[in-house]
């Protein structure tokens, strides 16, 4: 079993070495990711320069890049064999509801679904120093289950751990996503040259957070999966715009 990590935190986050420890037991791991913090960096590729790898102290690629051009590069270039499966992760924070469309853990395993390898991004709903280990766990779980009942075509999987110890959380819950309230505005400032800067807001609270979604089942301590499509589509708009534009 070849195992590929990335995440969107850097390589030299927490998160990240905590899933290698904890997947180190079910195959050959290695892990490529970006150079620093990319969280909110979506799918984005980097196309304006070129891409350097780089290995740490404990074997971690990194690259100058997003963690979208971790993964296509891996995958098409870096790595001599293809991984059995991409996880990305364990990120700092909660990826829930909208969060889905901005994350770079979210946007790396989306990228080894793309390129049709099943894929699994994990998050922490909680803080940078929270229970990253029971996380790991839970993940290792999760890869050993898909891969011994692997379903016939790649899958992208979004799973939200709740932040506590393994033994408190209360099971798994497949959900779907919920939303969140509109972001709170950009906050203006000062920096110290006198010029006005902007910083982007923080994301809103959950919205949508009734039972079935992934805030409700992460608020009441349960690990939520949440199987991710990547056609963008409105099916049930097909006819409507058909007929608005005559075409
Ligand atoms: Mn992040």
């Amino acid at each position: 079993m070849r195992i590929l990590l990335s995440n969107d935190d850097g390589y030299f986050a927490p998160g990240l070495q905590a899933l290698a420890d904890a997947l180190a037991q079910l195959g050959e791991v290695v892990v490529v990711a970006p150079e620093r913090d990319r969280s909110g960096a979506s799918n984005s590729l980097t196309l304006d320069r070129p891409l350097t790898v780089r290995r740490s102290h404990l074997g971690y690629h990194y690259v100058n890049g997003t963690p979208t051009d971790c993964v296509h590069l891996a995958v098409t270039g870096l790595l001599d064999h293809l991984p059995d499966i991409v996880v990305s992760g364990i990120n700092h924070g909660a990826n829930m509801g909208d969060d889905t469309i901005y994350s770079g853990t979210v946007a790396a395993a989306t990228e080894g679904f793309l390129l049709g390898i099943p894929s699994i991004a994990v998050s922490l709903a909680g803080r940078r120093d929270g229970n990253f280990s029971a996380a790991g766990r839970v993940a290792a779980q999760l890869v050993q289950r898909c891969i011994e009942s692997r379903p016939a075509g790649p899958f992208l999987l979004n799973v939200n751990v709740p932040d506590m110890p393994f033994e408190q959380i209360g099971g798994t819950e497949i959900t779907r996503l919920g939303k969140r309230h509109k972001a709170e505005g950009v906050v203006r400032t000062t920096n110290p040259r006198g010029d006005t800067v902007y910083w982007v807001g923080a994301a809103g609270d959950a919205a949508e957070a009734g039972p079935g979604t992934d805030f409700h089942a992460v608020a009441q301590g349960r690990v939520s999966v949440t199987p991710l499509q990547m056609d963008l589509t409105h099916f049930e708009q097909l006819d409507l715009v058909r007929a608005w534009l005559g075409a």
